[in-house]
Parts: C-alpha cells; structure tokens; sequence
C-alpha cells in the first residue's frame, strides 16, 4: 500500500536521537531551545515555543489569548477536530467560517460577511480566529487581519500542514498578519518529531507566557514571583499551566528533520507538478493562489460525490492509502450534540463529498507517483463509465 503521507527518516535522524539518549537529558533540556531558535530563525519569528503537539499548541495558544468560559472561537470547518478542540478545553464557544470553493481554506469574503451578520443582530462576535492553511496554502492573511483590526480579534494560523509555505513571499509563521501560528510534527506532516507541536509569536510577552503555560504555569524569575524567594531552590506556580513539553528526544529530531525541509518541500512541490500536469481538465484539484506557495502536505483531488465511494475504494483496492480530508468538524456527532446541523457551511460539506487525498509525500519514488498517476486516471475513468 502506498499510504498518502509518512515521514522520511534519515540515518543522521536517528544519530542524533541516539546522542540525546546517550546525553543527561531526556525531557525538555538544551536541545528544545536549539529547535525553537532554528525553526523560529527558519520562519522569520521573534520567538518559538516548543510543546508535545500541535493539539496542545492550539490549547495553551488560546489560554494566552484570554479564551474561556463566555469567549467565542471562529474557525474552518475544513480541518482536524483539533482547530476547534482548542476552544473548547477553555471552556468557550465556537463556530465556522465556510471555505472558499476553490482555495479549501478559510474564506476571507464568507468571515467578512459573518462578522456583519452577526454585529447587525447581535449575536457573538469572536475573541479568535482560527484560519487553517489547509493543505500547506496559506489562507488570505492581509485580509483576515484587515477584518481583526476591523472587528477586535486576534488571530492564530494553524499552520500544521504549512511549514515551509510562503504568503507574499515570506515564510508563514512570521506572523506579520497574526497574533501567533502553530506546527505539527506529526509524522504525516511537513517534518516530523513522533509527536510535536510549535507555537511562533513576534509578540515577546506572549512567548513568555506560553512557556510558563506548557510547563504547569510556574515560573522560575523572582521578577514573576508574588513575593522574593526563599531560596535558589525556589520556583512558584503564579497561574494553571498543564504538562505540555517538548523532549530532548524530540527536538533533536527535530532540529535533524528541520536540515532537511528544503529538500522535502522540493520534493514535495514537484510531486505537485507532475500530478497537476497528469491530471489538468480531468480531475478537480485545490487552486493555489498567486499570493501563496504551498508546502504540499495534500495532494486532495476532487471527484463527483455520487463517485466517490466506489472510486476511493478502487483506489484502495489497487493498493493506495488514499484518504479523506476533511468530515466538516460540526458533522461530528460531539459537535452535532451542541446543535450544529448539517448545512451550516456549504462549501466545506460539498467539498467533503467530492474529496480523496492521494499519496504525497517526499520519499515517493519516481516508479511510485507513475503508478498513483496511472492507477487514479484508470479508476476515474472506470467508474465515470459504470455509473
Ligand atoms: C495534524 C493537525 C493538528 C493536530 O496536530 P497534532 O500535532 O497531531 O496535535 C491540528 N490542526 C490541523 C489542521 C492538523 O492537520
């Protein structure tokens, strides 16, 4: 089976996670700020903070934001359950912006209009958006920071699928349109650490905030202590943090993987070419804007819904780990049982029904993406023809 995403893992990956065994430190120890300085130095942040995955990024990015009970989070339904999630640990609501048709990510044009909707009738506005650069394509940041500024909301890209991306030119995770952007080091994601997450900020007060919340919310500068400490040994929880750090072991993975995005993204990128150059004017296919350049974590093609069953398991069937990105998160029935209903965005749900994500991934050998394209032109062909 040639699944639709898996990490590649090198020989000098696995030297540098065994040097960190053989080391004095095995949870969070010099090695996690050395990966917090490369990728926030790779993206052009002021500042990075590294935690146990882009789940808990996405928490304690809300906590820092002031998310809680009373407080309402806006994000794509075209996402992992966990763009949402985040919201909901702390405790506050949310609610979904629908996608652009063609782009799959958050529609600036749909957030504009849902924002004035509901000043007009008073319903609640967000204290957070959560834009999701789906598929490793930045969403139109100039103008959801146009409306934060407009609307008073700040605003954090889940950028898991997007390390490595450009919007305008510049590397998604610099910020410049957001109060902060996180990464996943899932191993079906741009680089991997097993498990990984990494908050970006240019924001210094938020950084230091975030490194006390991943970590128990205590802190060790006497300058943050309610009264002088009674010694060296001294440490004091000032607010409620969780256990949400980063190992050693991973950050040195980590920090091996992060030497190799540019060859990952490159190989990524002409994967991208070649299947759009096989497919063009027969399979739908995610658009990329001109402001953006993608990072390629999917490759979602498009077919008729009445198809898409039979053609996904004959996919399947000929031996490709094809997958679906994304059910609508408010289809969940936990997010159904808050009331949300079907048709509530309806280019996420349209899009859902048509979706099948192929194999992509940097270690794909040439012989492999010849037989992902043969075999998806084959069993498109196929089943128009039964149908
Ligand atoms: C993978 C993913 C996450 C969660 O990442 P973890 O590191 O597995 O917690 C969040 N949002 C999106 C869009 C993702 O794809």
């Amino acid at each position: 089976m040639i699944p639709y995403g898996r990490q590649t893992i090198s020989q000098s990956d696995i030297d540098s996670v065994l040097e960190v065994l053989r080391s004095d430190w095995l949870t969070q120890g010099p090695a996690v700020p050395r990966f917090e300085q490369a990728l926030s130095e790779r993206v052009g942040a002021g500042h990075a903070v590294a935690v146990n995955s882009a789940t808990s990024a996405l928490h304690i990015a809300c906590l820092a934001l002031g998310i809680g009970e009373g407080k309402m989070v806006w994000t794509s339904p075209n996402s992992f359950v966990a763009s949402a999630n985040c919201a909901l640990y702390c405790g506050a609501s949310v609610d979904f912006v629908d996608i652009h048709p063609k782009t799959l990510c958050m529609d600036a044009e749909a957030l504009a209009v849902k924002l004035s909707l509901y000043r007009e009738k008073g319903l609640a506005l967000p204290s957070v958006v959560i834009p999701v650069h789906f598929g490793g394509q930045s969403c139109d940041m100039r103008a959801i920071h146009a409306l934060a500024q407009e609307f008073q909301f700040r605003v954090i890209e889940d950028a898991s699928h997007a390390l490595g991306a450009l919007y305008e030119n510049e590397p998604v995770g610099n910020c410049r349109f957001s109060d902060l952007c996180i990464f996943s080091f899932h191993p079906v994601k741009i680089i991997t650490t097993g498990e990984g997450g990494m908050l970006t900020t240019q924001n210094p007060m938020l950084a230091r905030r975030l490194q006390r919340l991943r970590s128990h919310g205590i802190t060790r500068e006497p300058a943050e202590m309610d009264r002088p400490p009674d010694g060296p040994w001294c440490y004091e929880q000032i607010e409620l943090g969780l256990n949400y750090r980063m190992t050693d072991i991973q950050a040195a993975l980590g920090i091996s993987q992060l030497l190799e995005l540019d060859n990952f993204l490159a190989r990524r990128r002409e994967i991208a070419v070649i299947y759009e150059a096989e497919f063009k004017e027969r399979i739908g296919m995610q658009t990329v804007p001109g402001f953006t350049e993608s990072a390629r974590h999917l490759f979602p093609v498009r077919v008729s819904p009445s198809r898409r069953r039979r053609i996904f398991d004959a996919l399947r069937d000929a031996g490709l780990g094809v997958n679906v990105h994304y059910i609508p998160i408010y289809w969940h029935s936990h997010y159904r049982a808050k009331g949300f209903d079907v048709g509530l965005c309806r280019n996420a749900e349209a899009y859902y029904q048509e979706a099948i994500s192929l194999p992509m991934y940097p270690g794909l050998t040439d012989s492999e993406i010849a037989r992902v394209v043969d075999t998806v032109k084959d069993c498109v062909g196929h089943c128009l023809e039964v149908v």
